[in-house]
Order: C-alpha cells, then sequence, then structure tokens
C-alpha cells in the first residue's frame, strides 16, 4: 500500500437547505502516495480549510470516501478517528500555537510524552528535529523569545514528532514576509524530505507551490491538477 491518502468524491455543504446554503466541495478527488509533497492553491473562500479539515478527520464529508494509509475513515467512530490523528497525521497552521509557557524544545518533546514516548527519547528526537531546522541554540527559548519564522520552524518539529505518516499544512508560511517565509519553506521541505513524509501544504505563493511535486487547485468545488 504505497497512497497514504485517498479522497474520493468528496462533497461538502454548508447550511443545507437553508438560505445561506453553501457548496463548497463537489466531488473532490486526491491521491498521495508515500513520500510526496502536494500544493494545495485556492483563492480565499475556496474551501481549502474545509478540504484540509477533512482529510485530517477534523471534520466530515457529506459524501465520499476518506482512505488513510489504507483504512478507510469514513465511517469510523470518533475514537479511531483521533488515534488516527494521533499516530498518522501532522498539523502545521498559518500561526504557531505553541504553549508560551514552555520552551520550544519542551513544545517538541510533549505531544511525544502524550504519546507514551519515554522522556530521555522525546528529548533526543526533539533536539534532532530543531538540530535540522537550525535552532538547536534556541532549544531552551520560549516561543516569545523567538522571531516568527524561528516559531513557525518549532511548529513543525512540533508536528513531526510523533513521526506521522501524512502533514497537512494550511499557509505554513502566511504569515510571514517573503524572505522570511522562503527560508522556512525550505526548512520545512528540508524535515519533509528528511523523513519522507506526505504531505499536502496549502500556499497562496506559487512559486512555493512549484517546488513540491505537484499543484492541485481548488476552484468552483472541483480540484485539478495543474500541468507541470
Ligand atoms: P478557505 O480556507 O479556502 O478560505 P474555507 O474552507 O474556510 O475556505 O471556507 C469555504 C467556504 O465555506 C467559505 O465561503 C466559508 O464562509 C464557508 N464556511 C466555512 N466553514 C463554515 C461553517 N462552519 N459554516 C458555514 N459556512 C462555512
Amino acid at each position: 500500500m504505497s497512497d497514504v491518502l485517498t479522497l474520493e468524491m468528496i462533497e461538502k455543504c454548508y447550511n443545507r437547505g437553508a438560505p445561506g446554503e453553501i457548496s463548497v466541495l463537489k466531488g473532490v478527488n486526491l491521491t498521495i502516495s508515500r513520500g510526496e509533497v502536494v500544493a494545495l492553491v485556492a483563492p480565499s473562500g475556496a474551501g481549502k480549510s474545509t478540504l484540509l479539515h477533512i482529510a485530517g478527520l477534523l471534520d466530515t464529508a457529506d459524501r465520499g470516501r476518506v482512505v488513510l494509509n489504507g483504512q478507510d475513515m469514513s465511517g469510523a467512530s470518533d475514537r479511531r478517528r483521533t488515534e488516527a490523528r494521533r499516530t498518522d497525521l501532522g498539523f502545521v497552521y498559518q500561526f504557531h500555537h505553541l504553549l508560551p509557557e514552555f520552551s520550544a524544545l519542551e513544545n517538541v518533546v510533549l505531544p511525544q510524552l502524550a504519546n507514551g514516548v519515554a522522556r530521555g527519547a522525546a528529548e533526543a528526537r526533539g533536539q534532532a528535529l530543531l538540530a535540522t531546522v537550525g535552532l538547536s541554540a534556541r532549544a531552551s527559548h520560549r516561543p516569545s523569545e523567538l522571531s516568527g519564522g524561528e516559531q513557525q520552524r518549532v511548529a513543525f518539529c512540533r508536528a513531526l514528532a510523533n513521526q506521522p505518516k501524512l502533514l497537512l499544512a494550511d499557509e505554513p508560511t502566511g504569515n510571514l514576509d517573503p524572505a522570511t517565509s522562503d527560508t522556512v519553506f525550505a526548512a520545512l521541505m528540508g524535515l519533509v524530505r528528511d523523513t519522507g513524509l506526505s504531505a499536502l501544504i496549502a500556499t497562496h505563493n506559487l512559486e512555493l507551490a512549484a517546488r513540491m511535486d505537484r499543484v492541485m487547485r481548488l476552484e468552483a468545488g472541483h480540484l485539478t491538477e495543474d500541468q507541470p
């Protein structure tokens, strides 16, 4: 089984039957194979977050199938979905959402402790991840003592802490200035490529999108692949 994620004919409508009814996804298909990094490009309001939430098992589709690592999650119980999120998925958002009272290292260690990893091993992995993104010297700093780009690099390490199989990222560099965005994106790609992770990364930045393996465009409820 070399596909990490398959979305099959996903449909999602908000406020069905009400005056504000909006059909956001109208039969979306997507397959991401192991080690593949896919860009998700969409105009604002097109349903990019909706799609990421459905792929990340944070929301459910009205119709269609979500298959994660060969497991059909469409009709799965909340417990199974939560478990799959914890073990198979990593999330990165536009804002870092780091815990302010903990150091960079602790922010990467805590999710591992929650997953039953021993402290020594969790700290070793945390240090290794921070080193990959050039933040060894910042490991003991709290988020407020880090720049925006550094905070986001810590958030990437945290997302990868529990060795997920798929990373879902919603505008991971959208909050940074263009120069910082470039280096922070390079750090993210370095981490993803190093670990052989699969990723679906939403971005408005077409230059960044072009550096991924494939570019998928979401428009008018449909997802289509840009021809290289
Ligand atoms: P994007 O991330 O591409 O900006 P979203 O997925 O957030 O788009 O939203 C797509 C559309 O669905 C928007 O028009 C938004 O207003 C609407 N929408 C999103 N979430 C809800 C919700 N919970 N209830 C009603 N409408 C929603």
